[in-house]
């Protein structure tokens, strides 16, 4: 079935979603607050929206992908957003990482209008969006899900997690282990490479042991090449933990690791990491301990 599709937010995850969603045959209409990014991706087919509530306008799903609950609540309740337009009946899918209680405030408004939503923020990272290949963690009334899973298809795979809410909670679960994790890889990188460890010799045995994990087999490489093109930019990781901090304080649970991470992304934004990869928190480290973690392959 073609359908017609909003597209809301096409940075650096949302532009490779929405071309799969113009490759699959579907008219998309496609809003982006910095217009040239949505021009970029509707040189493959859709056409720009000057608000999203001309992208929302005549859709019967939307899709919004934007940074963070200010701009969802902008891109939904704002001047021009999707709630002047959306149709009775309309599903918008949320697949940006925003906190729980902000994904039950806009269902609330949607439902106000005839419409529906479904919280399906994601994991892979660019390449994956580009390839459709996304991980869709789905919060959702099943029979709304069932409206618009074609949709989703187009752009990945789907685990349903329970209702509305639960997909935004589960999500900064996965965020919450991926930045631990990766803090973890990278504290030990640094006090091997102090210690006058070879990192490249001391990545190969983490990669022969138990330590092994997802997100060491995505950044090592990088990291060893001083590579930190944003894949996933700093200061939305660095927002993932303060959302992880407000869920847990709403929810009366202790989470010492994450106040941890917490003071770890705040010092990086203060060092002026919050455009690099969230890999570049390394960094801050580093210069703690005056030593760089580089591979031997890479020229200085
Ligand atoms: P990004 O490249 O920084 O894109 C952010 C998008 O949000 C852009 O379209 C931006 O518009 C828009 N935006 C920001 N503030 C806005 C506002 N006040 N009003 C309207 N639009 C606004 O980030 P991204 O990597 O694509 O991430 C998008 C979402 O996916 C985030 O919630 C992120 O946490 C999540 N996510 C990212 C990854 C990843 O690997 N990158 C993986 C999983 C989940 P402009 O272009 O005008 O700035």
């Amino acid at each position: 079935m073609q359908r017609k599709i909003g597209f809301i937010g096409t940075g650096l995850m949302g532009a490779g979603m929405a071309r799969n969603l113009i490759r699959k045959g579907h008219t998309v209409r496609i809003y982006n607050r910095t217009r040239a990014k949505a021009e970029e991706v509707a040189k493959l087919g859709g056409q720009v929206a000057s608000t999203p509530a001309e992208a929302a306008e005549g859709a019967d799903a939307i899709v919004t992908m934007v940074a963070d609950p200010t701009a969802l609540l902008e891109v939904v309740a704002g001047a021009d957003g999707i709630l002047k337009t959306i149709a009775a009946g309309a599903v918008l899918i949320d697949s940006s990482t925003v906190s729980p209680p902000t994904t039950l405030r806009v269902l609330e408004m949607l439902k106000a209008k005839g419409a529906d939503m479904i919280d399906a923020p994601v994991f892979g990272s660019k390449n994956e969006a580009e390839k459709g290949e996304l991980g869709f963690i789905v919060g959702a009334d099943p029979a709304v899900l069932a409206r618009v899973q074609d949709v989703l298809d187009c752009m990945g795979r789907t685990i349903p997690v329970g209702g509305n809410g639960k997909g935004a909670s589960a999500k900064l679960v996965v965020n919450l282990i991926v930045a631990s994790t990766l803090e973890a890889f990278n504290e030990g990188l640094v006090l091997a490479t102090k210690a006058g460890i070879d990192p490249d010799t001391m990545v190969r045995v983490l990669m022969s042991s138990r330590a092994r994990a997802g997100i060491m087999d995505m950044k090592a490489a990088p990291v060893l090449a001083r590579d930190f093109t944003p894949f996933f930019p700093l200061q939305l990781m660095a927002k993932d933990m303060r959302l992880v901090a407000e869920a847990a304080g709403a929810l009366g649970v202790e989470l010492p690791f994450a106040t941890a991470i917490n003071r770890v992304f705040s010092a990086c934004l203060e060092q002026g990491l919050a455009e690099q990869d969230f890999s570049a928190m390394i960094k801050l480290l580093e210069k703690q301990a005056g030593v760089e973690v580089k591979s031997s392959a890479t020229a200085s």
